[in-house]
């Protein structure tokens, strides 16, 4: 499903990506662990390419191979640009800070791509909407807007405005990690139905019981690398990376 070998990501000179090798299977989860500042969120943008890696030996989204030609300016050609949109609309992804469109009711945010981006019937993506909205348990309030709704039901509506594009992969940022702790709970069931349906998904969390109950693979980053991964069991029970050691210390 996805493939990447040596991934490598700069800001301003300063290396945040120091050569990742990361291969997610149909119908895995990953979760992905680590420090504030370890390159888990520039990670999961690099997958989404809405950040261009600096330098890759292998990309491979989708079954797709990938070729970044970036210019001595970091720009893709148009071609390459083209080719990005179209694995990228295949792909979607949920971030921390609700990102519903606040002037646009919780029916119509879900409606939106299906309908200006991919040309759906309004009657058929209506339907779409209201079978996911039911399906994260909002179906009631698919009139309300945005602003309206407490943050773990605007976090439901985003996973069901991201599902309505049917994406192979689902890339999450710290879904919960903006919440109450008394609506985590809803939003994290959402996303274990998820993968239970047997759905490819990168998550990327602070939520450690989940990651141990829903992940088939654990990956811990750490400046940059990937200093461990391994089972759920492996990862909490019997960590072996000093970092990791420190990691799992700190949060318990
Ligand atoms: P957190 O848990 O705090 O979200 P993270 O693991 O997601 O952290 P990243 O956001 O990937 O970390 O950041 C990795 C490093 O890259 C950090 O040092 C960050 O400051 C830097 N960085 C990320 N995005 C940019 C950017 N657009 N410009 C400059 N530096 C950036
Ligand atoms: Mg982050």
């Amino acid at each position: 499903m996805i493939e990447v070998r040596g991934l490598r990501k700069s800001f301003n000179g300063i290396e945040v990506l120091k050569g990742i090798d990361l291969t997610a299977h149909k119908g895995e989860v990953i979760a992905l662990i680590g420090g504030s500042g370890s390159g888990k969120s520039t990670t999961l943008r690099c997958l989404n390419l809405l950040e261009v890696p600096h330098e890759v030996t292998k990309l491979e989204l989708l079954g797709e191979p990938v070729a970044l030609n970036p210019d001595r300016h970091g720009q893709l050609s148009v071609a390459d640009r083209r080719h990005l949109r179209g694995l990228r609309s295949r792909l979607a992804m949920v971030f921390q800070n609700f990102n519903l469109w606040p002037h646009m009711t919780l029916e119509e945010n879900v409606m939106e791509v299906p309908v200006q981006v991919l040309g759906q019937p309004r009657a058929e993506a209506r339907d779409t909407a209201h079978r996911l909205l039911e399906r994260v348990g909002l179906l009631d309030k698919r009139e309300a807007y945005p602003d309206w709704l407490s943050g773990g039901q605007q976090q439901r509506g985003a996973i069901a405005r991201a599902l309505a594009t049917e994406p192979e992969v689902l890339l999450f940022d710290e879904p919960t990690s903006a919440l109450d702790p008394e609506l985590v709970g809803e939003v994290l069931s959402v996303m274990k139905g998820l993968a239970e349906e047997g759905r490819t998904m990168i998550i990327v969390t602070h939520e450690m019981q989940f990651a141990a109950d829903v992940a088939d693979r654990v990956i811990f980053l750490d400046n940059g690398v990937i200093a461990e991964q391994g089972t759920a069991q492996q990862i909490f029970q019997s960590p072996k990376n000093e970092r990791l050691q420190q990691f799992i210390r700190a949060i318990n």
